[in-house]
C-alpha cells in the first residue's frame, strides 16, 4: 500500500474530530490528504488516506493509520469539491483501508466521477473478497462500481517488489475495472517515485517505495533531536 508520512501536523482542513470509524453520515475519517500528487496513480491525483484498517500486514508502511481512532472528520461533499477544484485527473483512496469507510468513499467516488475524474483505490482486500463483501454491503458495492483502478491484496513483506509501479508486493494485482484506462498506457510501467514537499515548515513525503526515504527521514529527525538536546532546547516531535 502506498505510504505517506509527515514530520509535523497536517495543515488544518475542515472539521477536526469525527467518528471513530468515520463511515456514518457520509463523513470520512481522514488521516491525510495530498491535493496534487503524481506518485499515487496515473496523472496528477487528489490522494486521500483514510484512518483505520482491520488488517495487520507485517511491514505495513502506514502503521499510524491502522487504528480506528478519530483523525479529521471531513464530509464527503467537501472532499468532492476539493478534489474537483484541484485540477486533477482523478482521486486515489489509500489508507488505512478504504473499504472500511466504503459508504462515504462511494459518495466521493460517485461525485467526482460525475464530474469527469477517475477513481483509483489501494485496498488490502482482494478483488474476490471485495466482490463477496459487496453482496451484503451496499456501500462496498457502490464503491466497487465507481472504481476505475484497484490495487488489491495484503502487503506481503516477503514478496516485496520495487519494479511494479504503485504495487508493494508481488501478490498484489492492478485491476482495470472500467474502460477509462488500458494496460498499454505507458504510465503503468514507468518507474515508481517518491515526492517530498516542504510547505510552512511541514515536510510531507509520499509515494512508493518509501522504506528508504522513511529511514532517512527518521535519521534526520534523530539528528535534529540530538542537536536540540545539545542546545538545551525542548522538542515535541
Ligand atoms: S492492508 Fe494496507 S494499510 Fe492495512 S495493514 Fe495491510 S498494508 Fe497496512
Amino acid at each position: 500500500m502506498q505510504s505517506v508520512e509527515r514530520t509535523a501536523a497536517e495543515e488544518p482542513t475542515e472539521g477536526r474530530g469525527g467518528e471513530g470509524r468515520g463511515d456514518e453520515e457520509d463523513v470520512l475519517n481522514v488521516a491525510a490528504i495530498v491535493p496534487r500528487t503524481e506518485a499515487e496513480g496515473p496523472g496528477v491525483r487528489f490522494a486521500i488516506w483514510v484512518q483505520g484498517c482491520p488488517m495487520r500486514c507485517k511491514g505495513c508502511c502506514n502503521p499510524e493509520m491502522l487504528q480506528f481512532t478519530p483523525r479529521e472528520a471531513i464530509p464527503a461533499e467537501t472532499l468532492i469539491e476539493r478534489a474537483c477544484a484541484a485540477g486533477v485527473e482523478g482521486v486515489s483512496f489509500l489508507g488505512g483501508e478504504p473499504f472500511a469507510q466504503a459508504r462515504g468513499l462511494a459518495r466521493v467516488a460517485e461525485g467526482v466521477r460525475a464530474r469527469g475524474l477517475t477513481v483509483m483505490i489501494f485496498s488490502g482486500f482482494t478483488l474476490a473478497e471485495l466482490r463477496e463483501r459487496a453482496r451484503g454491503d451496499a456501500g462496498a458495492s457502490r464503491l466497487l462500481a465507481a472504481t476505475d483502478l484497484l490495487v488489491d491484496g495484503r502487503y506481503e513483506a516477503s514478496s516485496r517488489t520495487l519494479t511494479r509501479r504503485w504495487i508493494g508486493s508481488r501478490n498484489q494485482v492492478l485491476h482495470f475495472l472500467s474502460a477509462r484506462y488500458s494496460e498499454d498506457d505507458p504510465r503503468f510501467t514507468a518507474n515508481n517515485q517518491v515526492e517530498l514537499r516542504l510547505k510552512g515548515g511541514v515536510l510531507t513525503v509520499n509515494g512508493w517505495p518509501l522504506f528508504g526515504a522513511r529511514r532517512r527521514l527518521d535519521g534526520a529527525r534523530e539528528g535534529a533531536r540530538e542537536g536540540a538536546r545539545e542546545r538545551g532546547e525542548e522538542r515535541d516531535d
